[in-house]
């Protein structure tokens, strides 16, 4: 049954194009009901009944390790990252665009994996497996959530199941904190006509640290913590009424986003940094995000946590950092900073740092 092609084009192998008769629902729950990646290199997984699905495998580069990955109909709930061991880098479960579910097995380097040899079989009409590699014993931990073996025709179910293992894995999981306690500032740096660096392609700052602000306002938000953007769009702000907004209004952090650029627009230049002017809290929250904008930028520099004596964070009297989440103007930021699922992610990392610091305090 199993068909195979290479498109070349796209350096992609499109493993396995099952066709059914059956076509969800944009809006419907996750077709994805469960999933397991066993220690023999063995990927089962459990759908709705006749889902329809996409196999696709990319060789690795400078970025990524090599991946495998199958998108399902349906959205995703809850985009997450899965850490892996042994050959296995991470699991990501996300969403590529709306309605849909994207199931990543990323490998660490230096895999001889034989993508031509596999074989996407269903084992029944919501049960399939896929064996994609074949190491001594031990040399890879099980990673997997929700029950494949039991069927279920209830998507709630399905969900539930779904989630019931979570505790086992570290995911990218934002911690709960007393709801409708902290009221938090976020500044997106520059804005309007000025647009801040400029980086490979024409990528603004002004853009990106928009975007990732809103993103960051959102899952504080959903957390129960007030927020407040110094602007929502691109509008000409000083930095003195940046200040003003987070002292009139006594907020409990302030967090300016901002992305950077190199001298000469030099694309081998890379990393992330957090800026701090003074004091032990200051200093906290930005080891708090460093650590996890980090996380999510691998292979990207540390450049650190430093003191700084920016205008907004001198003159702000909560604690203040100002992170600058990479370089439009390195190649390896540049091309991860225009994607929106990296400018989620860096929100996330954002956010959990955030949280953790208000739970310490
Ligand atoms: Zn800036």
């Amino acid at each position: 049954m199993p068909k195979f092609f290479f498109n070349k084009l796209f350096r992609c192998l499109s493993i396995f194009l099952l066709l059914n008769s059956s076509i969800s629902p944009a809006k419907s729950s996750s077709a994805l009901a469960a999933w397991i990646l066993n220690s023999n290199g063995i990927l089962e997984f459990r759908t709705k009944s006749n889902s329809k699905l996409k196999a696709y495998f990319q060789k690795g580069g400078n970025v990524f390790g090599d991946r495998f990955w199958i998108d399902f109909p349906g959205e995703l709930k809850t985009p997450r990252t899965i850490e892996g061991n042994g050959p296995i880098k991470e699991i990501r479960l996300g969403k590529p665009n709306k309605g849909k579910t994207r199931l990543v097995i990323e490998f660490s380097e230096s895999n001889n994996l034989k993508p031509l040899n596999w074989r996407l079989v269903a084992i029944d009409k919501n049960r399939w497996k896929i064996k994609l590699f074949s190491l001594p014993r031990k040399s890879f931990q099980t990673i997997g959530e929700g029950l494949v073996g039991k069927s279920s025709n209830n998507p709630k179910a399905n969900q539930k199941l779904i989630h019931s293992r979570r505790e086992n894995y570290k995911f990218l999981q934002l911690p709960d904190i007393k709801r409708n306690k902290f009221y938090v500032v976020i500044d997106p740096g520059h804005g309007g006509p000025d647009r801040g660096a400029i980086g490979i392609g024409g990528l603004r700052e002004t853009d990106v640290v928009l975007d990732v602000s809103k993103r960051v306002k959102k899952l504080l938000s959903e957390k129960g913590v007030m927020v407040k953007l110094t602007r929502n769009n691109e509008i000409d702000l000083d930095l003195p009424p940046r200040v003003s907004i987070a002292n009139k209004t006594d907020a409990d952090i302030f967090v300016s986003i901002h992305a950077n650029a190199s001298r000469g627009k030099r694309r081998d230049i890379n990393g992330l940094e957090t800026f701090y002017y003074s004091g032990w809290r200051g200093r906290l929250l930005a080891k708090k995000i460093q650590k996890q904008i980090l996380k999510v930028s691998p292979g990207s520099p540390d450049r650190g946590v430093r003191q700084g004596r920016y205008f907004v964070i001198k003159n702000t009297r909560m604690p203040a950092v100002l992170v600058e989440i990479g370089f439009l103007t390195g190649r390896l930021d540049a091309r991860r900073l225009e994607k929106s699922i990296h400018r989620e992610r860096i929100a996330y990392a954002i956010t959990k740092g955030i949280l953790e610091y208000l739970s310490r305090i």
